[in-house]
């Protein structure tokens, strides 16, 4: 018998995939930029076949890719081009096990969508607060194996925050069942934190156990246009000292982002018009949390627009009445990643600063991109509370994106020097994939990447856990 049938005897027939036909949606990357080829794509519907599997992989020397959502933007759920990998899609792990309101915890399948983990948790009155403009389609277990970030870290904290246990295949078919519910256990190590970010190098995640939180009364979603982006910073640190926990979002958008969007968008209602009267440098995007009620949200935001506006840091200031006007500010957005791929695509950065150096590095790298080529636009992005911007490399109004694409290795220079001169991370929130590996390997100390590779080598001592991937 074949290797890939007797993979079909243990998991069934419709679990096991490799026509060119059913294979090609998992062979490429959202952002098209990756394709790659594999022996076939195992669909296992349990822990129990996920540990078949790998046993079935040890066994043959097969490399595994695990593939979530296949949202993830660097390219870490791509097989590589020799066709040897199995890619094991989670997609039919999609069970909410249990949800504990009494310990306020969920536990969740790893193929199960971050949008359904948050419609359990809130039919049941709580929040689950990890939140990506991809949350219909990216999975669970993607959102650890990538360490998200998302929208609500600045209160919530990124996906390592939040995961109290978690259930984990290892490369031999091992399977650790570490689904604990504690907020406190201090007993060793903790090993749930190594497969957090490891991106498919260490195991597969099959299952974890997720934080809740109590639902908040209001929410109140502020724009306010800001002259530049130093004022932006000014009113972050306004906001927190206003709002405390209450602000659970403070994003930035830079006005070539913003028109971007608008244009798309023109004809599609509210969502196309003109926001503001007149264009304005930067806007930023607040989100305020209430215990109490929508009344008190707004009153509290209004006085700090206000206070804001006097100040000199805030130009102009729109509210939400409604949840229905909060959703439509946010649908604004989060539709950036989709309007920059629908206008060509652009060089990307998911960097991260120090607050106080945001303002210089964006100034700095600004004029160095246009003293390389004044075709080139920054199209700014991001999550300013948590000092993450997406600090993406477009072209002007006309140009087509290939004049940036070619440019990529010089852009990349520019950015990556400006990042390291002011003690940034080449990764906030999109983790290294295929696409900043060997950058990862130049920038980090010799010492991290010798424990990095102790632990690798410990946990998948032949390299088949996603090769080529992260290290
Ligand atoms: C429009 C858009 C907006 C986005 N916004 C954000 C954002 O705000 N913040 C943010 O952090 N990211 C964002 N992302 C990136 C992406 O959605 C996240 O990285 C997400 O966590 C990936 O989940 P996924 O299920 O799609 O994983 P995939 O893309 O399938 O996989 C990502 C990585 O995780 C590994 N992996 C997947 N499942 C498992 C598993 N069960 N066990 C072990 N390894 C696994 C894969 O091998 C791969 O290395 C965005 C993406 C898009 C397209």
């Amino acid at each position: 018998m074949k290797p890939i049938d007797a993979l079909r005897t243990l998991l069934g027939t419709d679990a096991v995939l490799d026509s060119a036909a059913d294979l090609a949606p998992y062979l490429t990357d959202w952002r098209g930029r990756y394709t790659g080829s594999a022996l076939a794509v195992a669909l296992p519907r349990s822990t129990a076949e996920v540990a078949l599997t790998l046993r079935w992989c040890a066994q043959h020397a097969v490399p595994v890719v695990a593939q979530g959502g296949n949202t993830g933007l660097v390219g870490g759920a791509t097989p590589d081009t020799s066709g040897r990998a199995l890619v094991l899609s989670t997609r039919r792990m999609r069970r909410i096990r249990s949800v504990d309101t009494a310990n306020d915890t969920i536990t969740a399948e790893a193929g199960c969508p971050l949008q359904e983990v948050q419609q359990a948790a809130l039919a049941q009155e709580r929040l689950f607060p990890l939140s990506l403009a991809s949350q219909g389609s990216c999975t669970i277990g993607g959102n650890l194996a990538t360490n998200a970030g998302g929208t609500q870290v600045l209160r919530y904290g990124n996906a390592r925050e939040l995961t109290l246990g978690m259930e984990v295949v290892l490369a031999d078919g091992t399977v650790w069942n570490g689904l604990r519910g504690l907020r406190k256990d201090n007993t060793g190590y903790d090993l749930k934190q190594l497969f957090i970010g490891s991106e498919g190098t260490l195991g597969i995640i099959t299952a974890a156990t997720l934080k809740l939180f109590a639902l908040p009364r209001a929410r109140v979603v502020c724009l306010v246009a800001c002259p530049d982006l130093a004022a932006a910073i000014a009113l972050l640190h306004r906001a927190r000292a206003a709002a405390g926990p209450a602000l659970t979002a403070f994003e930035v958008i830079s006005d070539d982002c913003w028109q971007l969007v608008r244009t798309q968008r023109a004809g599609a209602g509210a969502a196309g018009r003109a926001l503001f009267a007149q264009p304005h440098p930067w806007l930023a995007l607040l989100e305020w949390s209430e215990p109490e009620d929508a009344a008190h949200a707004q009153d509290q935001c209004e006085r700090l627009c206000a206070a804001s506006m006097a100040a000199g840091i805030a130009h102009d200031a729109i509210l939400s009445r409604s949840l229905d006007d909060a959703r439509s500010l946010w649908s604004l957005r989060e539709s950036i990643p989709e309007a920059q791929a629908r206008a060509g695509g652009n060089v990307k950065h998911d960097i991260s600063l120090p607050l106080g150096s945001m303002a210089a590095f964006v100034a700095e790298t600004g004029a160095a991109l246009q003293a390389l080529d004044t075709d080139l636009r920054p199209m700014v992005f991001g999550h300013l509370g948590d000092g993450n911007l997406h600090y993406n490399v477009g072209t002007q109004v006309g140009v087509p994106a290939a004049a940036a694409f070619s440019r990529e290795a010089q852009i990349n220079d520019i950015v990556y020097a400006a990042v390291a001169r002011h003690g940034g991370s080449i990764s906030a929130e999109h983790g290294l994939g295929q696409l900043r590996r060997e950058l990862a390997q130049r920038t980090k100390s010799a010492e991290e990447m010798a424990m990095m590779r102790a632990i690798k080598q410990a946990l998948d001592p032949d390299g088949r856990m996603n090769p080529g991937k992260l290290i």
